[in-house]
């Protein structure tokens, strides 16, 4: 596939619609596995803890697909001579990924943001696309010793997308750490997008 580094990230040069038709290409035909597809949308932010957060970096280099999550990721494209067309951030993608979802009948689980937040997403996301299954939502502000039970209700949901709204680079941390155990096809940090949809 086609990707460009910047600053030792590699990025995919994937437009828009390319990204979601490879994901639900995947998502078509991926079989749920303990390791989910890790999807990675980088701001620059991200692309500087890179540089000094060994752990980030680990999960970054092996991350199945990181997409140019803002202008400054294009912008420094452009300069380097090898430009990416345009930007592809995790609230778009989410956006796309429940509208195919809604056609072909994925199962979504919604893991972070506040209860509030989290239950008024779901909410909305129920009524704008009655046909995506809603695997299961939990808040993003529990403790460490409930993180088992959730991680279990998860996999037992079997979702094909694991959506985590838990900040960045927590989201990403968190995938990584558990994802032996998600039994996901795919999982994703989306930064404050339920708090976007929730409106
Ligand atoms: N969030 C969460 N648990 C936490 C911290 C944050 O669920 O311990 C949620 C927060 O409610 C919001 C999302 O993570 O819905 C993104 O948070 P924020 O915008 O602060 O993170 P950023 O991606 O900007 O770092």
């Amino acid at each position: 596939r086609p990707s460009t580094q910047i600053m030792n990230v590699p990025f995919s040069k994937w437009t828009f619609v390319q990204t979601l038709e490879h994901l639900s290409d995947m998502l078509e035909h991926a079989s749920h596995r303990p390791h989910p597809y890790h999807l990675i949308t980088a701001n620059p932010e991200i692309v500087m803890k890179y540089q000094t957060d060994s752990e980030l970096r680990t999960i970054m280099d092996e991350a199945d697909l990181i997409t140019p999550d803002g202008s400054g990721i294009v912008l420094a494209s452009r300069w380097q001579g090898d430009p990416i067309a345009e930007r592809v951030t995790g609230c778009d993608l989410l956006i796309g990924l429940l509208e195919q979802g809604n056609r072909q009948g994925w199962s979504f689980y919604f893991l972070g943001a506040d209860e509030h937040t989290s239950q008024l997403a779901v909410d909305k996301i129920t009524a704008q696309y009655s046909r995506v299954r809603i695997a299961g939502r939990h808040h993003g502000f529990f403790q460490a010793g409930e993180e088992d039970t959730i991680i279990a209700d998860i996999a037992a949901a079997q979702p094909d997308v694991l959506v985590v709204a838990l900040g960045a680079p927590a989201a990403e941390k968190w995938i990584y750490r558990h994802r032996a155990q998600l039994n996901a096809k795919m999982a994703f940090g989306v930064g404050g997008s339920l708090d976007i949809i929730a409106g």
